[in-house]
């Protein structure tokens, strides 16, 4: 019963075959119809290939590098069509979507990927920073408007998150008694975000999925790319710095050049915690893990000049991950040591859990509003193979993202915030479980130690200075 979206002529190339590229597949077979026989997946480890070789998956076991994409895009998209599908770590999102570009291919990835060696061998912390990797993916924008479609940033979250503010914009302004049209354009967005006094935007994650047996020392636990979760984690901590934060952290530093939408703070966002809420817990501490979405969206919804804007959001990640990420974490930063065994939670191992991912408005009328998926593990096996609810999240947004590209092939490159949130999630929806909206009275400055005085000001309580744990 499920509906197939479109056709894709030429070539269809998934690069990585982890937890993504898996639960990605599948989907693309569902819901698009092409010439089986063109499908082709890139991918380098021997484990990944074996099981690719299993199941009878046309593959290369190679990794894609700086001195080999071109030539191997190039034979695989000899006839300029087809679709690249970037779900891979180290291989460069700018490098491989300017190529698709030059040879009429559309293209997709989930984050701003950098070639292997760049988050742990980059000195220095801002030229680490995601700012710094997508602002060249704006450059490339703005030096070559139009052209072939490629959407930049299009999983859960960077992509889907983007899609739910939007979402819950009009709900907040339906529930404030506004009748509205929705906003044809980035700053009729900005606007309406602004007149309903929203100060910020927090993405709010709670991960309760967990098996059956206690996570092994020295093993680092995840639901989804362990190596990409170290990677940023190990970035500076970043956010989107609103127009309404009265006060600086001491070791926090602005961009001089670019769209100036987000600060960095001299820290690992892994260990950066802020106060947040999502409705299964209520209050809850996150992590700050530094995320493009939280630079795009405080960038999007800004009104005025980029430097001394009259209206922008704060917006940043608040991220508990799986119980066992949070002590693989806390093992991690405590020793000093990458742990060397990773190990991603496969579906059928998981006994409890859902992957609750939202976007928490706050600071309006109404105090606050969470809307997201909640969508658990149980549900996902139903729904679709090889993934857990996490990844579903994820995949079913790159088959939103592939959908629009496709219908949307000459809209040059894109970030979620620019694509039409109603048909991305139209599509989406059908995998994502409850898609809910919830109000809270919660603010950060609730549930504090009270016997231990904290530098905090309680005359506005959505101030980041109140929501950073220090
Ligand atoms: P994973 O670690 O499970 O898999 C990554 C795969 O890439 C591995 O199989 C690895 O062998 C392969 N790979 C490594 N080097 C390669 C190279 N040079 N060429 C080709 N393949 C290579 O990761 P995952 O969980 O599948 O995540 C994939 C990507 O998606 C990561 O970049 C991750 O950060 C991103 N991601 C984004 C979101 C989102 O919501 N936006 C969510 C989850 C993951």
């Amino acid at each position: 019963d499920w509906p197939v979206h479109g056709r894709i002529e030429g070539a269809v190339v998934i690069i990585g075959y982890g937890s993504i590229g898996r639960g990605t597949l599948p989907l693309i077979q569902r819901h698009f119809d092409f010439d089986a026989d063109r499908l082709m997946v890139i991918e380098p480890d021997p484990a990944a290939v074996a099981d690719l070789a299993a199941r009878g998956i046309p593959h290369m076991p190679i990794g894609l590098t700086r001195g080999n994409y071109r030539q191997v895009l190039g034979d695989l998209f000899a006839d300029g069509k087809g679709f690249c599908v970037n779900l891979s770590v180290d291989t460069s999102s700018l490098d491989i979507m300017r190529l698709c570009r030059e040879m009429g291919v559309l293209y997709i990835d989930t984050v701003v990927e950098p070639w292997t060696g760049f988050y742990f061998e980059t000195p220095d912390n801002e030229a680490r920073t995601n700012y710094a990797l997508r602002q060249k993916v704006r450059d490339e924008k703005a030096a070559h408007p139009g052209g072939t479609t490629a959407v930049s940033c299009c999983g859960a979250n960077p992509g889907m998150v983007s899609w739910f503010v939007k979402e819950a914009l009009l709900q907040l302004a339906a529930d404030c008694g506004q009748a509205i049209e929705a906003p044809r354009d980035g700053q009729g967005w900005a606007m309406l975000m602004r007149d309903l006094g929203v100060k910020g935007v927090h993405v709010a994650e709670r991960d309760t999925q967990a098996r059956a047996v206690p996570r092994p020392r020295g093993v680092f636990v995840n639901t989804w790319s362990v190596e990409g979760f170290i990677a940023e984690g190990f970035q500076p901590a970043e956010l989107g710095w609103g127009t309404h934060e009265t006060w600086f952290p001491d070791n926090a530093y602005r961009h001089a050049t670019g769209c100036q939408s987000a600060i960095w703070i001299e820290r690992p966002g892994a260990i950066t915690r802020v106060h947040s809420w999502c409705p299964t817990p209520g209050p809850q501490f996150g992590f700050l893990v530094t995320h493009n979405e939280a630079i795009s969206i405080s960038d999007y919804y800004t009104i005025g000049d980029a430097a001394a804007p009259e209206y922008r959001p704060t917006c940043h990640y608040a991220y508990h991950p799986c119980d066992d990420a949070v002590l693989s974490l806390h093992e991690m930063f405590g020793s000093g040591r990458v742990q060397h065994a990773h190990h991603i939670l496969g579906p059928d191992e998981i006994v409890e859990g859902i992957d609750e991912l939202g976007v928490l408005l706050y600071g309006h009328a109404k105090n606050a509003l969470w809307y997201g998926s909640r969508l658990s593990n149980a549900e996902a096996r139903t729904l679709a193979p090889d993934q857990n609810a996490t990844g579903l999240q994820v995949t079913s947004a790159v088959l939103a993202g592939m959908v629009w590209a496709l219908e949307n092939p000459r809209a040059g490159i894109v970030e979620t915030d620019e694509m039409d949130h109603a048909r991305c999630l139209e599509v989406q929806r059908p995998y994502l479980g409850p898609v809910e909206a919830h109000y809270t009275d919660w603010t950060p400055l609730q549930d504090r130690w009270e016997l231990f005085p904290e530098d905090i000001d309680e005359s506005d309580p959505w101030l980041f200075r109140n929501v950073l744990a220090t």
